[in-house]
C-alpha cells in the first residue's frame, strides 16, 4: 500500500472519478450538449475580409492579405519576416531544409509530441532522434540532451557526429507543448556549443512568452500552425517566422516552385514545392490575427478557473506554465498522481460519454513501428508522463470574462 492509500481521504476508484466530472462540471458549468476539446471562433473581421478577398478576384496564393498576414504573424513572434504557408507540417519541413538539414542526417526531438514534427523530419529525408522531456515544462530536457550527446556525439570537422550510427545530427527541434514555453536558454547554449541550428516547433505556441520572448522568436527559424484546432486558424495553415533575410527568402522561394522572379519567364533554379498559402486563407488569418490578445486573456482565465477547481482534490495536479513563462494556455492539462495512473482510460471514458471532449497525450512517437528504430534517449519522464495527462477542454469561449 501506498502513503496515500493508507490516508483516510483516499477515495474508491469510482468515487474518485466522480470528483474529477463533478469538477469538471463545476469549472465548465453543465453542458448543453458536446464541449469540444478546441473550438474554432470567428467573431472579428472574417467574414468582412473574406468577402473583400473574393470580391478582390485575388484568391490564391498572391495577394495583399498574404503580405500582411506574414507582417502581422511576424511581428507577434519579436521577428523581421514571416513566410505563409499551407500547414505547420509544411512550415517545418521548409524550416529543416533552410537551416541545411539534409537526407541521412539526424535532428534532435522530443518523443512526447504530434507526430508532424517528427513527420516533417522524415520528409526532408532525415531520421528523429528522440530525447526525453522534463516534467517542469512537458517539453524538450536541456539538461538530458546535453548528458545524452556527452555520450553519444563528438565533433569531427565541425560537424556533430552521432559515433553510434554514423549520421550528423543536424538541428535541435523542440516543440513548446501545449503551448507552454521549452526552456530555451540551457538548450540555446547547448546549440551553440556543438554549432547546431535550433527549429521551434511553435505550432501550439502562438502568443506565448519565454522569459519576456515571444515563442517562435527564440531559435534561428520556427514554424506556426493555423490549422482549425490551433489558438487562432485560417482553416488550413502554417508560417515560417524568423530573423534571418536569407532563410526568409529560401523558404519562400521552396514554397513558390523555385521560381525566380521575371515579370514573364518561368525558370525553376532547384527542385521546390507548391506550399504558399492561399490569400483567401490568409484573409481569415488577418482577421484572427487581431483577436489574439482578446483570447489570450479569456484562455489565461478559464486557464485560472481550472486550477482553481482543481486545487483541492487529491490525486491530480492541472498543469501551470512554467516559472519565467508566459503560456497561451492552449489545452489545458490535468496530470494525474502516480497513484491514480491507472485511472486514466476509465476517466477518458467517463468524461466524453458526459460530453466532455478530453483526450490523452499522442502515443509516445518511438513507440510507433516506423519510429521505433530511430536513435534514442532513455525516455523515463515522457514514459510516465504519456500514463498520466488528460487534455481538458481549451475553447476560448469557455473563459468568458
Ligand atoms: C498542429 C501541429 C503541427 C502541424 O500543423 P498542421 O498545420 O496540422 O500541419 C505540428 N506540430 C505540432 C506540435 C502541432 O500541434
Amino acid at each position: 500500500m501506498t502513503q496515500a492509500q493508507e490516508s483516510k481521504t483516499f477515495l474508491g476508484d469510482a468515487t474518485f472519478r466522480a470528483a474529477v466530472l463533478a469538477r469538471l462540471r463545476e469549472v465548465l458549468d453543465e453542458p448543453d450538449d458536446f464541449v469540444p476539446l478546441h473550438a474554432p471562433e470567428f467573431s472579428g473581421a472574417e467574414w468582412k475580409m473574406v468577402k473583400d478577398c473574393l470580391d478582390s478576384g485575388w484568391v490564391s496564393s498572391v495577394g495583399s492579405y498574404v503580405d500582411r498576414f506574414e507582417r502581422d504573424v511576424a511581428k507577434i513572434c519579436g521577428v523581421a519576416h514571416g513566410v505563409a504557408l499551407v500547414n505547420g507540417t509544411a512550415a517545418l519541413h521548409l524550416a529543416l531544409r533552410v537551416v541545411g538539414v539534409m537526407p541521412g542526417d539526424e535532428v534532435i526531438v522530443p518523443a512526447m509530441t504530434f507526430v508532424a514534427t517528427a513527420n516533417a523530419i522524415s520528409h526532408a529525408g532525415a531520421i528523429p532522434h528522440f530525447v526525453d522531456s522534463e516534467a517542469r515544462t512537458l517539453g524538450l530536457d536541456p539538461q538530458a540532451l546535453d548528458r545524452h550527446l556527452d555520450q553519444v556525439a563528438k565533433m569531427r570537422k565541425g560537424e556533430l557526429i552521432n559515433h553510434k550510427t554514423g549520421a550528423r545530427i543536424a538541428a535541435i527541434l523542440p516543440m513548446h507543448i501545449f503551448g507552454h514555453p521549452t526552456d530555451m536558454y540551457p538548450l540555446l547554449d547547448l546549440a551553440a556549443a556543438y554549432d547546431l541550428p535550433v527549429v521551434e516547433d511553435a505550432a501550439e505556441a502562438l502568443g506565448s512568452h519565454y522569459h519576456g520572448r515571444a515563442c517562435g522568436g527564440l531559435g534561428r527559424i520556427a514554424a506556426l500552425s493555423f490549422n482549425g484546432n490551433k489558438i487562432l486558424t485560417t482553416g488550413g495553415g502554417g508560417a515560417i517566422v524568423t530573423d534571418d533575410p536569407d532563410l526568409a527568402w529560401h523558404a519562400k522561394h521552396l514554397s513558390t516552385t523555385g521560381k525566380l522572379p521575371h515579370r514573364w519567364a518561368f525558370y525553376h533554379d532547384e527542385i521546390a514545392y507548391n506550399y504558399r498559402l492561399p490569400n483567401i486563407n490568409a484573409a481569415l488569418g488577418c482577421a484572427q490575427l487581431e483577436q489574439l490578445k482578446d483570447r489570450l486573456a479569456r484562455k489565461r482565465a478559464l486557464a485560472e478557473r481550472y486550477i482553481a477547481g482543481f486545487a483541492d482534490l487529491d490525486g491530480v495536479t492541472i498543469f501551470r506554465e512554467p516559472e519565467g513563462c508566459q503560456s497561451n494556455y492552449w489545452l489545458n492539462t490535468l496530470i494525474l498522481d502516480p497513484d491514480r495512473a491507472g485511472e486514466r482510460n476509465a476517466l477518458l471514458d467517463e468524461l466524453n460519454e458526459a460530453g466532455f471532449m478530453c483526450r490523452p497525450v499522442w502515443s509516445l512517437l518511438h513507440r510507433l513501428p516506423f519510429y521505433s528504430d530511430c536513435p534514442r534517449t532513455s525516455l523515463p519522464v515522457v514514459e510516465d508522463l504519456e500514463r498520466r495527462i488528460i487534455s481538458l477542454p481549451s475553447s476560448a469561449c469557455l473563459g468568458a470574462i
